[in-house]
């Protein structure tokens, strides 16, 4: 029914040479005659936006609808029907991608992004394949700033052309095109590893903090089951892994994810909510959900000395966080300032630059482990 009524009113856009198709599911094609520049292309463009800014009525239900368009022009874009959709296809993409309810022209710009985030999708796959992965290592320090008692896991990829490339560059791609679990359960496994390897070395429990996408805790279940049955397998000391989960993880929290990270807990796995602040930020989360490390983000530490709105914020989250017997993380303290009044404030940890950049597994087990 919400379909016969946007036809109907994209039909009221168009002049009767024009003609109009819905190719499938949500997508409609309007197909213009003597439309040769780029502006009458926006005009009509715009008027179909125009035409969908009111609601909809669908039976009982008022419906509000936008349009993500995507334009192409022939011969400009390509001299036949399939390329001309495809590119309009890929336009419509990157409409969606900037905002939705707006156009966006197709451009060989579009195109050669495509082409390089396919070549990079396959590059990860066979990186993977071919263990171009390592795992930095970040000391976190205990708030004396003497004890190492954690260590952050930050993926990196030694690319055989580029080189050492940083995560932000490769974890997006990989948890749009389902890489990541692939991704994850390598991490998984080489930080259980390495882990073994510090706690031999150093005699003492170092906790090896990972990093997950919220896109690997699935529904069913399987996820924290590997994690369970690897440390099982590896026979890892208690408490020697923390996972770390983003606030979009937790959000709406869903019983499932709830039990999940519950199994975890009953396995002596510690959860820690990673770059507290910037998402929702829910304080009922730590409670609900048995959370045993809260890690502050870097941008309320970041002006720390300078803001006095900065410190009443952290005070609050790390006085809140201890009464509810969650220990806290400052993350990304770059200035001994900054490190001064976070003991002042008696946050638990101290994780940044001023004690140490993320270093090598060699690096790290020679300059912070080994006596
Ligand atoms: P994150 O979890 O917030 O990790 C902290 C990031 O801040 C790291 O960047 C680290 O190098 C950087 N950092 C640490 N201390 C400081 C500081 O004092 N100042 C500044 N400016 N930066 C500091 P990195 O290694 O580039 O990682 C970026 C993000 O990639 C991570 O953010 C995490 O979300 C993601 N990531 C890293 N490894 C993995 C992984 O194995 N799996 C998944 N799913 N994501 C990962
Ligand atoms: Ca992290
Ligand atoms: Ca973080």
């Amino acid at each position: 029914l919400l379909l016969h009524q946007v036809a109907n009113r994209l039909k009221a856009c168009i002049t009767e040479q024009d003609i109009i198709a819905r190719l499938g599911g949500d997508e409609f094609t309007l197909i213009l005659q003597n439309v040769t520049d780029l502006e009458r292309a926006a005009k009509v463009a715009n008027s179909v936006q125009h035409a969908l800014l009111t609601s909809i009525q669908v039976k009982k239900e008022t419906v509000y609808v936008t349009a993500s368009i995507g334009i192409t022009l022939y011969p400009e874009h390509g001299k036949t029907v399939e390329e001309l959709v495809k590119r309009a296809d890929q336009a419509m993409y990157l409409s969606k991608k900037k905002g939705r309810n707006r156009y966006e022209f197709f451009s060989y710009s579009i195109e050669e992004k495509a082409t390089e985030k396919r070549k990079l999708i396959e590059e990860i796959k066979l990186g993977l394949k071919e263990n171009q992965f390592e795992l930095y290592y970040q000391p976190i320090f205990s708030v004396d700033g003497k004890s190492i008692t954690k260590a952050e896991a930050l993926i990196r990829w030694n690319h055989p052309q580029k080189g050492l490339i940083g995560p932000n560059e490769f974890i997006p791609m990989a948890e749009k095109n389902g890489l990541i679990s692939d991704i994850g359960r390598w991490v998984k496994s080489q930080a259980i590893q390495d882990c073994t390897l510090f706690n031999k070395i150093s005699k003492r429990l170092i906790q090896v903090s990972v990093n997950t996408s919220p896109l690997e805790i699935d529904r069913s279940g399987e996820w924290v089951e590997q994690w369970i049955q690897a440390s099982k397998q590896f026979n890892l000391p208690e408490h020697s892994v923390l996972i770390e989960v983003t606030e979009n993880t937790l959000m709406g929290t869903d019983s499932e994810i709830k039990r999940q990270l519950r199994r975890l807990s009953e396995f002596q796995i510690d959860v820690a909510i990673d770059d507290f602040g910037v998402g929702y930020s829910s304080l009922a989360y730590l409670q609900r959900l048995d959370i045993d490390i809260l890690k502050i983000d870097r941008s309320f530490i970041k002006d720390i000395e300078k803001n006095d709105n900065s410190i009443a914020l952290v005070r609050a989250i790390i006085t809140m966080a201890h009464n509810l017997n969650v220990e806290v993380v400052a993350e990304g303290v770059e200035k001994q300032e900054q490190y001064m009044l976070l003991k002042q404030m008696q946050c638990d940890y101290i994780q940044g630059y001023y004690f140490s950049k993320p270093v090598s597994k060699k690096v790290f087990v020679s300059e912070f482990i080994e006596e």
